[in-house]
């Protein structure tokens, strides 16, 4: 199982993160990095490395938001991580997209921070969240967990910043496997 998700970085990672200059890989393992160092549990580490494997697993472009279609990789990647992980690691994963519409309705200056790319791809997830949307999402019990997989994802794109290979997490993906 670990060998294939290292397979599917080796076959697809070295492709374009939309609208950034980093690749799926790097953006993966900056986004890890970022959960190790922000001191997370196993379990939100493996979901920071693995939260946009959907877009590893499907075959659509990688300009696709600039088309006006919104890939849902988050949803892709869930469900076939739900195969492997347990809630703790495919929760955060389906809501990081989702905390993105949250952080957007609560934090007024996060919408400023986003990057172009991101902030294409947000009004065609929704745009930020109603009232209504934001309450239901802070009553899952891994919310803050998503939004935490949020911040880091954002901050994963700095161009040639030296973080630990796909190896370093072999421990942390096989503890999180649902046995
Ligand atoms: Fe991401």
């Amino acid at each position: 199982m670990i060998d294939r998700i290292f397979q599917l970085f080796a076959t697809r990672g070295s492709e374009a993160y939309f609208g950034e200059a980093v690749s799926q890989e790097e953006h993966a393992l900056q986004t890890a990095f970022l959960a190790e160092q922000g001191g997370a549990e196993d379990s939100l580490i493996v979901a920071a490395l693995l939260h946009d494997v959907g877009h590893l697993l499907h075959g659509l472009p990688e300009n696709i938001a600039a088309q006006g279609i919104d890939s849902r990789h988050e949803e892709a990647g869930e469900a076939w991580l739900t195969q492997y992980f347990g809630p703790e690691v495919t929760e955060p994963v389906r809501l990081h997209v989702t905390a993105k519409r949250y952080l957007c309705a609560v934090e007024p200056e996060y919408l400023a921070t986003l990057s172009p790319a991101s902030l294409e791809s947000l009004y065609l997830q929704g745009g930020p969240m109603s009232p209504e949307e934001v309450a239901t999402f802070e009553s899952n019990r891994l919310f803050r967990e998503a939004v935490a997989l949020r911040r880091w994802d954002d901050a994963a794109k700095e161009v040639g910043l030296e973080v630990p290979g796909l190896e370093h997490y072999r421990t942390r993906l096989e503890g999180a496997l649902r046995c």
